[in-house]
């Protein structure tokens, strides 16, 4: 048994898993680690060799020249391609769908796997992802599916874009949140499902406090 505490914390694209894990973390003092970065690097990575992500060969055979890493700076998480800081890069819609291909892919999962549990077994984590509960970390101390409507989670997703000046229509945000879910939800391995003992919340409607706040009495009670 690791003397370690993990919360998992799993749900869609948009629902806010990032935001309220980072806020819970540095609450608690445990390492915030998204999953969906590490993801979106691979993603990131097999674009720029011009791979096309439904070509699963060819991404099976970059692997072994990708490596993913992630460290903290000021505490918050930075994730590495082969040794390049990468975290803002991977914050396109380009990437978001790459990744939501490539990560189908049973070898995708597995060559971040290995990274993921090892973040685990030495530190306190919030992990947030889509198998985090149900796969990575089924002996989480707690479990957290987190979920909104799909029209509130494109509304967030298209905001924060926006803020960063991307030029983009809240009806492609939507049309991409819709085919990701599918994606995520229909895959073979590792699809996005609430683990049996998840605690389910929907955060349709709320503000970002009281998803927080809410969060945080649940964690608090569990632990
Ligand atoms: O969470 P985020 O939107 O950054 O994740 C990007 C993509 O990575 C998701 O659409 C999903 O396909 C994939 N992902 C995954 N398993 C995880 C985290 C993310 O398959 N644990």
């Amino acid at each position: 048994m690791s003397e370690f505490v993990a919360i998992a914390i799993d749900g869609p694209s948009g629902a806010g898993k990032s935001t309220i894990a980072k806020r819970l973390a540095a609450t608690l003092g445990f390492v915030y680690v998204d999953t969906g970065a590490m993801y979106r690097t691979v993603g990131l990575a097999t674009l720029r060799r011009g791979i096309k992500s439904e070509d699963t060969a060819a991404v099976i055979a970059a692997l072994s020249d990708i490596d993913v890493s992630i460290a903290y700076v000021d505490g918050a998480q930075r994730v590495f391609l082969n040794g390049e800081d990468v975290s803002d890069q991977i914050r396109t819609p380009e990437v978001s769908m790459a990744a939501s291909t490539t990560s189908a892919i049973p070898e995708v999962r597995k060559f971040l796997f290995e990274t993921q549990q090892k973040l685990a077994r030495e530190n306190n984590v919030i992990m947030d992802g889509r198998d985090i509960g149900t796969v990575v970390l089924p002996n989480a101390k707690v479990k957290i599916f987190l979920s909104a409507s799909v029209e509130d989670r494109a509304r967030r997703r298209y905001d924060e874009l926006k803020e960063k000046g991307m030029d983009v229509s809240f009806e492609d945000v939507l049309e991409d949140m819709k085919q990701r879910d599918y994606n995520d939800s229909h895959r073979d391995v590792a699809p996005l499902k609430p683990a049996d003992d998840a605690v389910p919340v929907d955060t349709t409607g709320n503000t970002l406090e009281e998803s927080v706040a809410l969060l945080e009495s649940i964690v608090k009670e569990r632990l």
